[in-house]
């Protein structure tokens, strides 16, 4: 037993050492990736569910590695967040996608809302609210049709985090809080934060026809928004089931891979041309 608890051990730490190198590559990688233009913007429509128009969109990040390929955000934005580098990285997001929207315009396409990823050290940064002016001013986007996506974990210090809601809320953008749901937050601070939108997170979705309790908790949300005259999406949205119950509970918008996976630039504007020409 004790020969074999060795080998374990050993196999173990072989393990970490694998994990531990692998991160330090990345990490390596990484750090090039923003001046090697290795990031990719991925565009995820949202749609309204009485219309089943495109609403909006969430732009999500990728890496596409030279030798990797296409390497998703839960991959990277832990290290990246660990290692600060989620500043540039966030802040090059926030750009692309408001010149990509503008661009979209400009082409013709109605305006549609994008709704940008912040992570907390983004959001903690004295300069934060400096930053999403000037990109709005370099790249000539319409506040309105900016959405900011943050976490309740964002949020811990709400004194901080209220002044830096509002200071945004003077440039004109809009708030959603993602992942709803999910944070240990208390309630409360629905009614300080000058929130627009609240997005459903996926946990909730996923066993919607199983669980009563998720049935519940969602119907719940849905309503505690109208009332606090709040906007609503759900996420994660993979079934016709899901949708249908959703629109029961008469909620708003919805996104999720029943209508769309996250899409390349060049595949949304393909979406965006068949949706207009219709
Ligand atoms: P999120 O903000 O909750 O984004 C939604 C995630 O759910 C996306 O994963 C999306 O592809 C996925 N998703 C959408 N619909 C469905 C569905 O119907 N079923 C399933 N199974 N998944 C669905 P993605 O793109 O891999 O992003 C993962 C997370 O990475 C995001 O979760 C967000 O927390 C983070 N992230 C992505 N882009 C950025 C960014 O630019 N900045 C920051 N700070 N974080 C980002
Ligand atoms: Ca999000
Ligand atoms: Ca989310
Ligand atoms: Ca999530």
């Amino acid at each position: 037993a004790k020969e074999r608890g060795k080998n374990a051990y050993h196999k173990y730490s072989a393990h970490m050492q694998k994990a531990a190198s692998e991160r330090m590559y990345l990490q390596n990688e990484l750090n090039r990736a923003l001046v090697r233009n290795e990031l990719l913007v991925y565009y995820q429509p949202q749609v309204n569910v009485t219309n089943k128009k495109l609403s909006g969109m969430e732009a999500l990040v990728r890496w596409n590695h030279p030798k990797r390929g296409v390497i998703p955000p839960d991959q990277f934005i832990t290290i990246a967040e660990e290692t600060g580098l989620i500043v540039p990285i966030g802040e090059w997001v926030l750009r692309t996608a408001c010149k990509q929207n503008r661009e979209w315009q400009e082409m013709g396409y109605a305006p549609v809302r994008v709704a940008v990823n912040l992570s907390a050290r983004q959001f903690l940064k004295k300069d934060f609210v400096q930053t999403v002016e000037g990109i709005l001013r370099e790249t000539g986007m319409q506040p309105e049709y900016l959405e900011l996506e943050v976490t309740e974990s964002t949020m811990i210090d709400v004194q901080r985090a209220t002044q830096t809601l509002y200071d945004l809320k003077k440039l004109g953008v809009h708030i959603a809080i993602d992942d709803f749901g999910t944070g240990y937050s208390s309630l409360s601070y629905l009614k300080d934060f000058p929130l627009d939108r609240l997005k459903i997170d996926r946990s909730f979705i996923r066993d919607l026809k199983k669980s009563p309790g998720n049935r519940a908790i969602v119907a719940t949300i849905i309503s505690m928004a109208k009332n606090l005259d709040l906007h609503v999406i759900a996420e994660g949205v993979e079934t016709s089931d899901e949708l249908d119950f959703l629109q029961e509970q008469m909620c708003e918008e919805v996104q999720g891979f029943f209508f769309s996976h996250p899409l390349t630039k060049e595949d949304m504007e393909s979406y965006l041309k068949e949706k207009f020409s219709k």
